[in-house]
């Protein structure tokens, strides 16, 4: 029996499954509220810990001071006694490698006091690790004599504990940085770079009048998409287990044009996966919210409620993971690729993002009535005019090769960053630097003509769904983040392009109010200023339109289509410069992950090649050619008898010439491949790829499918889109 017939035959038994719900002793289940965040280490909760020592490690946590040793001991004791008291029996710092995903090494709390074997944990394993840094990702940062790495505990994002099949493992957030204090992670600049957004946001709350304000944070709930495909299918393709994305494919008659099964009827076998997922993130205090069926067929959502950007962060991560790991339970495999299928909808991660103060402030919030909230006005244009200005860098932030199928593709935020305001804002806006008066509208409500129902309010912001930056009521949502990326990075970037901004929109206010204008004329002209230079990356139309394309590149906004290509902005000293300057990155930092961005795409990139290429080797040319014996076979067969064989005889030419162009296409590919290889250095062999290999490769992949379309269904020896979409 074939591969693929097989898997289907697994498929159809398939049952959904089920988990331990948390229960109470009558065995009935437990509210989430009974159990969210039963494997949080709450240090409030601590029997071991003093008053004092909560509220020193209070301060350590709002920055106000850092930890010392004997407090760390005390909290490592603590911390200990939670640990085992709950069953963990090992520790391991989590950290951020610049991989993207994460990284962890356990250790057991096994030790000896003189023969007896303890359970311990010191106040130095608490607070440091040293994992070889040599084995991740550094982008040439470093000679190898100096490759040592720390991981050193971050005391702002929560330690909790992980259940698996066969025990329970202690998780302590860590940033990862070398001997000479550079980030050699994706968390360190997102605290650095919350620190110095938060500086400039206290002082601008203090100017404008809020002056009980004492901290303000950023605030960050991603939505992540997926795909959920039958582990049968997955491991019968070396392409996704490989590359993580079908390298081919052709597309099924139905698919997504139907739209239904976006917010469809979850089927109860992927219902029974969601709410073992949020069993597990609901122990761990991460509080899933949302859960739909996506766009494409076999695409998912979950969306959590949000939280501050680090913890929110860090929080996506072990989502990721979760995903992952209790897909396998269910038989599924979840694939958290950009683009897992040409030609249906990609994945991606919608960053919604804020400002919130101590106070309990969202300064994104717009009240009742926007035009009259200056403060909300200057806000709007502060990050509007810092978009406007980092825009290329910010871009550079999502790059990455799974990103590339997706951005500028007919449906995912296209690769110009514009932002997108709604009908009312930039109503208000617009009056403001024409310095016209804005009336509001007054018909608040809908008329929907249906008296039955409760009439609702039309909200201050349509939606649209194209804009890779869109103001979404109270919060801003950047949509073009990768499904499969660090969301630490990109935020990172964002909040320092905020920061560079609110410092010269605080040293303006200053100057209007020393010659004694008051603070609404101060917030009023600021906003005047911002909006003025920047409006023009203000876009409330289609953003996946062909001329929307063409409008961007008269307003002088960038477009960097691929990856490669939007790397190359580390290279432009001016346009980067912020990052240093505003304290985010270090100079050396920035050559890393430049170094390593283009590292990863190239082999990435790589990896697909020859993932292709293996495929075309071994299965489909295999295919084709024994379908051309067989026709052949037939035509000389129907001549001999002297019957007509026109037909087959067509078939075996059309074949032939296909099979013709996938070999030819197949080896300039690889001839293409280690001519660049060998003449260019990276920058420049990866822009190659993304320009002359890339189309080659997408050429290989419509060859393909084209063999799929003529070969009889049961000798095609790959699942097709069709298992993989809709069997479940
Ligand atoms: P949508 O209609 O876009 O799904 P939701 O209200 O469901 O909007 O919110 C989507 C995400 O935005 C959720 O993760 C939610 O917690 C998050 N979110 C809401 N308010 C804020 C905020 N002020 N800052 C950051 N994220 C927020
Ligand atoms: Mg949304």
């Amino acid at each position: 029996m074939s591969l693929r017939n097989d898997a289907k035959n697994k498929v159809y038994e398939r049952q959904p499954r089920k988990c331990e719900v948390p229960v109470n002793e009558q065995g009935r289940y437990l509210k989430v509220s009974q159990y969210y965040g039963e494997n949080v280490y709450n240090y409030h909760l601590s029997k071991s810990l003093s008053q004092e020592d909560k509220e020193n490690l209070n301060q350590v946590i709002n920055g106000k001071k850092t930890i010392d040793k004997p407090l760390a001991a005390k909290v490592a004791n603590s911390v200990l006694e939670w640990a085992i008291s709950k069953g963990a029996t090992h520790f391991c710092h989590w950290f951020q490698p610049l991989t993207g995903a994460t990284a962890e090494k356990h250790d057991a709390f096994l030790s000896f006091d003189n023969d007896r074997p303890i359970e311990a944990l010191s106040a130095s394993q608490l607070m440091q690790g040293e994992p070889d840094a040599s084995s991740f990702p550094h982008g040439g940062s470093r000679a190898t004599f100096e490759a040592r790495g720390y991981t050193t505990w971050d005391l702002t994002s929560p330690i909790f504990i992980r259940e698996s099949s066969n025990g329970k493992t202690l998780v302590i957030p860590t940033a990862f940085i070398s001997y000479k204090g550079d980030a050699l992670d994706t968390k360190t600049p997102l605290l650095r770079s919350d620190i110095k957004v938060g500086e400039q946001l206290i002082k601008f709350c203090h100017l404008a009048g809020e002056t009980n304000v004492q901290r303000v944070y950023t605030t960050c709930g991603a939505e992540q998409e997926y795909f959920l495909i039958d582990k049968a299918f997955y491991f019968s393709r070396q392409d996704l287990v490989m590359t993580g994305r079908a390298l081919m494919g052709s597309l099924t008659s139905r698919n997504q044009q139907l739209e239904d099964h976006y917010f469809g009827l979850i089927e109860d076998r992927v219902l029974a996966y969601m709410q073992e997922v949020e069993i597990e993130l609901y122990k761990m205090g991460i509080p899933a919210k949302t859960r739909h069926n996506e766009v494409a067929p076999g695409q998912f959502e979950l969306a959590p409620i949000f939280k501050d950007a680090n913890t929110a962060a860090d929080n996506n991560q072990m989502v990721m993971t979760v995903l992952r790991t209790v897909a396998l339970k269910h038989d599924f495999v979840c694939l958290l690729h950009e683009k897992p299928f040409a030609g249906v909808n990609g994945s991606g991660k919608h960053l919604n993002w804020s400002m919130a103060t101590d106070t309990g402030l969202n300064l994104l919030e717009p009240t009742q009535n926007p035009h009259e909230n200056y403060r909300f006005l200057a806000v709007i244009a502060t990050v509007v005019e810092a978009v406007f200005r980092h825009a290329d860098v910010i871009r550079m932030g999502i790059a990455s090769h799974g990103n590339d199928h997706r951005l500028g593709a007919n449906e995912a935020p296209p690769s110009i960053m514009s932002v997108f305001l709604g009908d009312t804002l930039k109503k208000i806006m617009d009056a403001m630097i024409q310095s016209g008066a804005y009336t509001p509208e007054t018909q608040r409500t809908l008329d929907i003509g249906a008296k039955q129902l409760a009439n609702i309010f039309k909200d201050n912001t349509d939606r649209n769904r194209t804009s890779p930056f869109a103001f979404t009521g109270n919060k801003f949502e950047f949509r073009a983040c990768g499904s499969s990326a660090s969301i630490a990075y990109p935020l990172s970037i964002l909040n320092a392009a905020i920061a560079d901004v609110f410092a010269e929109t605080n040293a303006f206010l200053e100057k209007e109010l020393a010659s004694g204008k008051t603070i609404d004329q101060a917030l009023i002209a600021v906003t005047h200023k911002w909006y003025k230079n920047a409006h023009q990356i203000v876009f409330n139309g289609d953003g996946y339109s062909q001329d929307w394309v063409v409008e961007a590149e008269k307003r002088g906004l960038g477009n960097y289509r691929t990856s490669p290509e939007a790397i190359g902005v580390f290279k432009k000293t001016e346009k980067v410069k912020f990052l240093v300057e505003g304290g985010v990155f270090r100079q050396g930092e920035l050559q890393t992950r430049a170094n390593v961005m283009v590292e990863r795409y190239i082999k990435c990139r790589e990896i697909e090649f020859r993932t292709q290429e293996s495929m075309v080797n071994k299965q489909i040319l295999p295919c084709a050619i024994s379908y051309k014996a067989q026709l052949s076979e037939t035509v000389s067969k129907l001549k001999a008898a002297g019957a007509d064989s026109s037909v087959e005889e067509g078939m075996l030419k059309r074949l032939s010439e296909v099979v013709k162009n996938l070999v030819t296409k197949k080896d300039a590919l690889a001839a293409g491949y280690d001519k660049f290889h060998h003449s260019l250095n990276e920058d420049d062999f990866s822009v190659k790829i993304a320009k002359e290999l890339m189309p080659i490769c997408e050429d290989i992949s419509k060859l393909c499918n084209q063999v799929e379309e003529i070969v009889p269904e049961d000798t095609w020896p790959l699942p097709k889109y069709y298992d993989m979409l809709f069997i479940r």
